[in-house]
């Protein structure tokens, strides 16, 4: 699944190619992805520019002259900028073609992406109204998070994944912050430091950080027809490790269930 690291490689990858283009066309090949798709927008966005392209959460907003469109990749959807003329492929779904012959293609095996037209204010929808701060912003800190987990009894592993804490920290990189701090996965939240959880931010930040700086790598892939772009195994130390050989002490990786999600730990490094 694209995580928060692979829709920012995304979006610095297409950026450059859309932001100031005008649409000619929008072709929906498909009724629905993850909700029906909106017929009008074949009307509506022609005419209009692309303004800016940016990332709220993991949701990219095209900014356009009368509103945004909100874009997601779901569970497996990866986004291309190619010649409009280009064949399309299987799972090609939609197609937003401009006045200068590209064409952004959404290609999307398990149809669990989004495609939405937001007339207002993109941060006043209901899907991005209640997210919290961005993690590698200056408002998501130590502090902020310890002020939050005061008395909370749920683990700290799923405490970081909730979106209302902060967002774009998924499966993975819960678990490889935790281990980089130092911190169990299944402490209570509300048990865990001030200290800590500085500890814990500043591993999350640093985690997606390399993340995005490994995907900077594939950013020439976003012109290709065909393949998958943008997306790129990380050096993971212990996700998907059990049984091996912990990094720091040799102990083998634990994996057990939290929140129905695999969980992976050191019980010797992380307390
Ligand atoms: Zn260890």
């Amino acid at each position: 699944m694209p995580e928060l690291p692979e829709v920012e490689t995304t979006r610095r990858g297409i950026a450059p190619l859309i932001a100031g283009c005008q649409i000619a066309e929008l072709i929906l090949r498909v009724d629905k992805l993850r909700w029906p798709l909106d017929q009008s927008l074949c009307q509506s966005l022609p005419g209009q520019t692309v303004i800016s392209v940016v990332r709220r959460a993991k949701y990219l907003l095209l900014s356009c002259n009368k509103g945004t469109l909100i874009l997601h990749l779901g569970m497996s959807g990866s986004l291309r900028v190619i010649d409009a003329e280009s064949t399309e492929n299987k799972h090609d779904h939609v197609d937003l073609i401009f006045t200068n012959g590209s064409c952004l293609r959404f290609n999307d095996p398990r149809k669990f992406g989004a495609l939405l037209w937001c007339a207002g204010d993109a941060a006043d929808h209901p899907l991005l109204n209640k997210l919290g701060p961005e993690p590698l912003s200056a408002e998501f800190s130590g502090d902020l998070l310890w002020s939050a987990s005061r008395n909370r009894k749920i683990a700290v592993k799923p405490f970081v994944m909730d979106q209302k804490q902060v967002v774009g920290v998924g499966n993975i990189y819960a678990s490889e912050a935790l281990f980089r701090a130092g911190i169990r996965p299944d402490v209570a939240a509300g048990k865990i430091s001030r200290s800590r959880y500085q500890q814990l931010v500043a591993a999350i930040k640093e985690i997606l950080a390399e993340a995005i700086e490994a995907g900077g790598t594939t950013i020439s892939d976003f012109r290709q027809s065909d393949g998958k772009p943008g997306y790129f195994k990380q050096q993971l130390q212990v996700y998907g490790r059990e049984g091996d050989a912990c990094p720091h002490c040799s102990q083998p990786i634990s994996c057990i269930r939290l929140g129905q999600r695999s969980t992976y730990y050191c019980q010797n490094c992380q307390r």
